[in-house]
């Protein structure tokens, strides 16, 4: 049983997991498939979205993302579809924030005109570096010209263009690393997630992790320190933007508000329940035409465990943990243990208190890791 949908604003993530071929330190489920393979995966989504039409009675939709995978390996004629089947199936909000991920080599200007004329409000271009030796160590298939092309154009088409950067790759000085975060931003990025290399199970590098790497923190610190310089402000751990560019989308993630996945893999969430759609293609193909929605399991957190994890999804963003309205949907006892944790454990120079919510300094951000062992 599904918990009843939700009846106001609520996020759709729709997974598109082809690529052109795996990084190696990638860990998401992504596939090399074909043009035919990617209309059969369409396919699938369009019947997910059709199991889902007519259930939101009130809900609307306030943000879309699409994410990979590479979704700028669809054609335009496979994006014109998806939009199609999109706005058929479930209601769209007034002004809703609609972003799709896209990678240098693969994004044209038809896509972009596309997705402009289709309501597309954000696109996020997997940049990760604009040197070219780092893009070779990194084994991606675009170099730091055609990354440069890619990231003005999305500009120049009037979508707003966030950039996904990576620190702590072979071979990156601090000189390096602020020649891309200034590309970035000379290019017109208004958006910015930097992330550091690391490798999780499920990636090619995790068993033989490539020499070389160096210690990220003074990356991601000077990150902190360039960053505000330029009108850029840190909303969350990883994201970096100008005023008003923030990410609906994420926030939605961070606030715990309700989020309905769509695609091989993808999670979805609400009612206090997370959703975990199939996660290999056959799995996926066998729910979407049996079932429709691709749903394997709906898990149920404690009210103990939903409320931590709350608490560390907050103290990711700069708002913080807000107490009224963490403790009228968890309970004031547990934000009253939460709250004593990190007075009693954290140091003070990584916590900033409020009258009314509690939040990472940004050193307490370059510590986050430490932090929430705390609470989980
Ligand atoms: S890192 Fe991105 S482009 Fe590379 S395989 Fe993973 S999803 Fe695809």
């Amino acid at each position: 049983m599904f918990p009843s949908p939700p009846s106001g604003p609520f996020s759709v993530y729709i997974h598109l997991p082809f690529c052109l071929r795996k990084c190696p330190y990638c860990s998401f489920f992504s596939l090399p498939l074909k043009e035919e393979g990617r209309d059969r995966y369409i396919a699938l989504i369009e019947g997910e979205m059709a199991a889902w039409k007519g259930t939101f009675a009130g809900g609307w939709a306030d943000t879309v993302y699409f994410g990979g995978g590479t979704p700028s390996l669809l054609t335009p004629p496979q994006w014109k579809r998806l939009f199609d089947s999109l706005e058929g199936a479930l209601p769209l909000g007034g002004t809703p924030e609609i972003t799709v991920e896209a990678n240098p080599e693969s994004l044209t200007r038809e896509h972009l005109s596309l997705w402009r004329e289709r309501g597309v409000t954000r696109v996020s271009l997997g940049v990760q570096s604009f040197s070219d030796a780092e893009l070779l160590w990194l084994e991606r298939p675009h170099d730091g010209r055609r990354a440069e092309e890619a990231l003005a154009s999305i500009a120049e088409e009037g979508l707003s263009p966030s950039a996904d950067l990576i620190f702590g790759l072979g071979g990156q000085t601090l000189r390096s690393w602020k020649y891309s975060l200034d590309r970035a931003l000379s290019l017109g990025a208004e958006h910015l997630s930097l992330y550091q290399l690391s490798l999780e199970r499920g990636s090619r590098w995790y068993s033989r992790p490539p020499e070389g790497r160096p210690d990220g923190y003074p990356f991601y610190r000077f990150a902190q320190w360039l960053l505000p310089r330029k009108g850029f402000a840190q909303y969350e751990i990883a994201s970096f933007s100008l005023p008003g560019r923030q990410s609906r989308h994420n926030r939605a993630y961070w606030t715990n508000k309700p989020v309905l996945a769509l695609g091989a893999g993808a999670w979805g969430y609400w009612g206090g329940r997370r959703c975990r759609n199939e996660d290999t293609l056959t799995g996926y193909e066998r729910a979407v035409r049996e079932k429709g929605r691709a749903c394997m399991e709906w898990l149920e957190l404690s009210e103990d465990e939903g409320a931590r994890e709350a608490a560390v999804l907050y103290l990711r963003t700069a708002e913080g943990i807000p107490f009224g309205e963490f403790s009228s949907r968890y309970g004031g006892e547990i934000l009253r243990e939460i709250l004593s944790i990190l007075r009693e454990l954290v140091p003070e120079n990584c916590l900033e208190w409020r009258r009314e919510s509690v939040a990472l300094t940004p050193r307490g951000m370059r510590v986050g890791n430490s932090i929430w062992s705390l609470l989980i």
